[in-house]
């Protein structure tokens, strides 16, 4: 089958995976799930791989297929599942877990302690096929189609895992702000609209993107080129700030704004990355606000999620592209070119 993978890290997106010719998997084990993937939506984290920015967080074995945002039809099952048969459609966690360990039993998958990651630590979906196991796989409603659903599998479900945390914190009439409307800022928004009634800043350069929040139920959006963020979060709030901050940028700029934008004991969640955060300690201490970072989320939160798409309360904006075209996405995402979220559509 064939399977775009990364042989070598780099900086240069225009040479960043090879489309090889590799075997396809089985179903070995007793518990393995084999997709025949319809959808593998490319993420700013794969960027992130190929550029070698997570050797330090995990172990990788190059080559190695990328796409861990993955959905498709099971084509074959291990002799041990019951959860799922051939030709069901699916939406894949991209964590395999082990479902003994501590973390699993409290239901925190990404803390597994004996886990896989597809596209990160194991071979992903950008590929006609997929290895996976029946603890990752969520049986799609009727209706729901796997190719647009894909990119939930983590963008959706990062943005989710924020939002629901948020949602924990905020009363109606409070003020959450959202950075970036992008692939997962997109997500976030609708989410925080679906399950909350605070009233919705959204923050971002294009002005596409800041229609895009207007029509998903943003109350109010800024250009952070021509606006004082803070000055507007500020009049906006009544004084009061952000109780909820969802950063799906991450860079310094965008982190650098909590101190003036958040509310006292409120939080600045961090879900986009690249960037550091450099904050007085005093800062924290005087207005009590925390940085919380995001790291995918719960295979519950994926079945909630699902819910919330098939309810019709979460739509994804997202362009198809063949296996081929991987790295013209690469490179478009690296600047910035992509509205929406771009799924890779293997043959
Ligand atoms: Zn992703
Ligand atoms: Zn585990």
């Amino acid at each position: 089958m064939q399977a775009a993978r990364l042989h070598e890290y780099t900086d240069d997106m225009s040479e960043a995976l090879s489309i090889d010719e590799v075997d396809r998997p089985t179903a070995t084990g007793p518990s393995d799930v084999i997709v025949e993937v319809e959808g593998a939506g490319w993420c700013q984290t794969d960027n992130h791989i190929i550029e070698g920015m997570w050797t330090e967080y995990v172990e990788q074995d190059l080559p190695m297929t990328l796409g861990h945002e993955n959905a498709g039809i099971v084509a074959e099952v291990g002799e041990d599942v019951t959860t799922v048969s051939e030709g069901d459609p699916v939406i894949c966690h991209p964590v395999q877990t082990c479902g003994t360990c501590r973390p699993c039993r409290l239901g925190e998958d990404m803390y597994c302690e004996n886990s896989q990651f597809n596209g990160l630590t194991t071979d992903g979906g950008f590929a006609e096929f997929l290895h996976t196991s029946d603890r990752a796989v969520i049986p799609l409603p009727e209706g729901v189609d796997p190719t647009d659903i894909a990119p939930h599998a983590d963008a959706g479900i990062t943005a989710y895992h924020a939002a629901k945390k948020a949602v924990h914190e905020l009363n109606p009439g409070d003020t959450a702000v959202v950075i970036g409307v992008g692939g997962l800022g997109h997500i976030g928004l609708q989410c925080l609209r679906a399950m909350s009634a605070a009233d919705i800043v959204a923050v971002d350069l294009k002005q596409s993107a800041r229609d895009l929040a207007s029509d998903l139920g943003a109350d109010e959006t800024i250009d952070p080129e021509t606006e004082d963020v803070a000055s507007v979060v500020e009049e906006f709030s009544g004084g009061v700030g952000s109780q909820q901050t969802l950063d799906f940028v991450g860079r310094d700029q965008t982190t650098a704004l909590a101190p003036d934008i958040t509310a006292a004991g409120g939080d600045h969640h961090i879900i986009g990355y690249g960037g550091h955060i450099h904050e007085p300690a005093q800062g924290l201490v005087f207005g009590e606000f925390s940085f919380r970072g995001t790291l995918v989320g719960q295979y519950t939160e994926l079945q909630e999620l699902v819910a919330l798409v098939d309810r019709g309360d979460v739509t994804l904006h997202t362009e198809r592209h063949e296996l081929g075209d991987v790295n013209t996405v690469a490179e478009r995402l690296e600047h910035g070119e992509i509205d929406g979220r771009a799924v890779i559509t293997p043959p």
